[in-house]
Formats: structure tokens, sequence, C-alpha cells
């Protein structure tokens, strides 16, 4: 990835519609004298919360340079994502400091992972408030639900309505890789205000489908997990879908995530000032048909090598005779391939349930589990193994 600074991103900024060649960070980019809008933020209603959010929001999961996140907010980006477990706190310590002069212009969320303990939750919630600089968020996600017992539980639901009666937050939300339960639940509930999904092309239709009846009932309804990436070695920001190089498969992906209305935002991870110009070029742009067919294309050419859980496959749910959900283990594993997150990939890995963990296959020289879209799963447990083993 390039290490283009912020000075280069500004510059850049101010030129628009001159062209490309201030700054060769955009070479490959669609940032060309016919497009000279690529600095135009568009912005779409959050729910039912009153709130108009940028269709690109930031997702700092991976952010280490509080700089890229000042320069996304001066560009009109206004949905903040981060979570109280993302790099063991540092990442909320790293929003704080530019909340610390920047938190009247954004619409800043982060999540917890609750516990059974009512008082451990209030003490997790008033430490992320004190990284992030803030007496409240704006959005408090409960983080990576996926089934619906425990979004209807009481003492969640407790939880959650204090820290919003008290302040804390204005408004809470749901945060799942099993988008149609979840969402689903969330409209039932009539509790539940936002829902956070890994939602891409590869998504079921049926997850269309909930999005659309979430949406209805006023939810707000942001996107995750919309870059597919399915190797840091094979970076899917550098195929270009023509010759002239107008714009990436990455590109393609966020503006097929855009094309549907009822998504309010999505948050693109950005770990550099390159992700960030990239994201912010897609906004307020058709996807065409040649960038459709260029999807389909990469999706074939890469079959076998992408799971699909984090967006709604439920092909392997409860097919392992020992009870382990593959599709968990997969998303960790992806998110140090995928993303090239090692660190990532263990936090992720350390909040999985015992029941999901790698121990529990010691017994299997090969997966008894069959993958619906040809993922040879022996091979994704070996990957496993070596990472947490
Ligand atoms: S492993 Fe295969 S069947 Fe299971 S969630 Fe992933 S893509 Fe679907
Ligand atoms: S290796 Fe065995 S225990 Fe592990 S997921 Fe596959 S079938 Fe289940």
């Amino acid at each position: 990835m390039g290490t283009s600074s912020r000075r280069d991103f500004l510059i850049s900024g101010t030129t628009a519609g001159i062209g490309i060649t201030v700054n060769s960070m955009f070479s490959r980019r669609i940032h060309s004298e016919e497009n000279s809008d690529f600095n135009r933020v568009f912005y779409r209603d959050l729910g039912s919360t009153g709130y108009k959010v940028s269709e690109i929001g930031f997702g700092a999961l991976n952010t280490r340079d509080p700089e890229l996140l000042h320069a996304a907010i001066d560009k009109g980006i206004n949905y903040i994502d981060t979570a109280h477990g993302y790099m063991k706190g540092v990442n909320e310590q790293i929003v704080g400091r530019v909340m610390k002069t920047k938190r009247d212009k954004v619409f800043l969320t982060t999540k917890l992972h609750t516990t059974d303990n009512h008082q451990e939750n209030v003490d997790m919630l008033d430490k992320s408030l004190k990284r992030l600089q803030t007496d409240h968020v704006d959005l408090l996600l409960y983080h990576n639900i996926s089934d619906r017992e425990m979004i209807l539980r009481n003492d969640q639901i407790k939880f959650f309505d204090e820290a919003r009666k008290k302040g804390k937050t204005r408004f809470v939300g749901v945060s799942t890789h099993n988008p149609t339960e979840i969402l689903d639940t969330s409209v039932e509930s009539n509790f539940w205000e936002a829902v956070l999904i890994g939602y891409n092309y590869l998504s079921p239709p049926n997850v269309d489908v909930s999005i659309k009846k979430a949406r209805e009932a006023g939810l707000a309804i942001i996107g995750m997990k919309n870059l597919r990436t399915v190797s840091q070695w094979d970076p899917i920001s550098d195929i270009h879908l023509d010759k002239s190089g107008k714009a990436t498969i990455q590109q393609a992906l966020l503006k097929w995530v855009l094309q549907n209305p009822y998504i309010d935002t999505t948050i693109p991870g950005m770990a550099s000032f390159e992700h960030l110009a990239d994201d912010i070029a897609v906004m307020g742009m058709e996807l065409s048909f040649d960038e459709r067919r260029a999807l389909l294309q990469y999706d074939e050419d890469t079959k076998g090598q992408y799971c699909c859980g984090v967006v709604g496959c439920n092909g392997c749910k409860n097919k392992c005779p020992n009870g382990v959900e593959v599709n968990e283990l997969n998303r960790c594993i992806n998110y140090a391939y995928g993303y090239g997150d090692i660190e990532l990939s263990h936090e992720n890995y350390n909040e999985l349930s015992p029941s999901n963990r790698i121990d529990i296959c010691d017994n299997c020289d090969e997966c008894l589990v069959r993958c619906i879209k040809g993922l040879n799963l022996t091979e994704n447990i070996q990957r496993a193994r070596e990472l947490f083993g």
C-alpha cells in the first residue's frame, strides 16, 4: 500500500479537476480530467436517527495514524466506527486524539463485547468514553452478535437502555455477520435502532429482503465487509477493470454496496491515505455494466478462496460433528490472510467461544464439513492451527 501523507492528500484534494499529475498516489485511480467530482461527499439519512451521514464512513479498525482520520473529517466524512476491543483499546485512543478537537463534526460509533456482569459492562463503556475523549458516543453497538436470543436478552437490553438514558449514547444497535436473523429480530424487538451487517455482492438474496424490511421499519443500516479480500499477497485494489485504470475492483465492490438505497453508510477499513482517496472517489458514482461483469469474472477467478460467512452464508452452520462453526474460524483467518493483520486476527480469535477453538479440531486429520462454495476447509483448519494453535 502507498505511504502518501496527509499533506499530499490535502494538496491533491485542492487540485480536484486538474488531473492527476500532482500526486503519483492517484496515478492508478479513477481521478482523471473527466472525473473531476471525486472530492464530492454524498450523504444519506441514517435510519430514523435524524442524522445525515456520508455514504462512505471511516472504518478505523486498522487505522494507526490520527492524521488520516483528521484528513477524512476535513474532507466531509462524518461517520466514524471503532470498537472497545480494536488494538486492545489503542484504536479508541487514536480516534480519541482526533475527537479532542473534532467531536462535534462526526457521528461517533463504538462497539462493546458485553458480558453477563452489568457493572463490568458499565465500566467497559466508561473506559471507552475516556479513551475517546468524549462524554458520549452517538451509537453504541452490541458487538458481533450471531443469534436472536442474545439481542432479546433482558439483561443486555437493560444495560444498553440505561446507557442511552444516562446520555452515554444517543442510539443503540447491534453488529453482526449473520444479517438476516439479526435484522429480522431487531425489527421484532422494537428496541434496537441500528444494525451493522456484513454485506457485499456475495450476500445471499434473502439478506436484501431483510435489509429492506428493517430500513423501512426505521432502523439505520450500516454495511461492513464490503471489500472482499482473499489474500494479502493479491491485493484486489491493484486489479484494474480496464486498461485506462479508471477504477479498481475494490472501488467496484464499494459501488455495488452503495447501489442499495437501503444501506445508509459503509465503513471500509482505512489504513492509508491511498485507501481514503480511493474510497472517497466512489461516492455518487454508478456501477457500470463493465464493472458488474468484472465482479462476476473476479468471483470466478477467485473461486474457493473466500468464505462469505461474514456476509450471511449459512451453508456450513451446525455441520461440524464436534460443534465448531467453521465460518467463525474462517473469519479470523481472513483478518490475517485477507487484511494482512495478524494482531486483528488474534484479537478476533480470542473473542470466540470455547466451542469454536482450534483445539477441538485436534482429532481430525481431515475436516468433515463441506463448504457449499468450494473452500478447502481442511486447508483452512490447518491455517488456523498455524495461526492459533
Ligand atoms: S465455509 Fe463455505 S459454506 Fe461455510 S460460511 Fe463459508 S462459504 Fe459458506
Ligand atoms: S476439523 Fe473436525 S472438529 Fe474441526 S471443524 Fe472440521 S470436522 Fe469440525
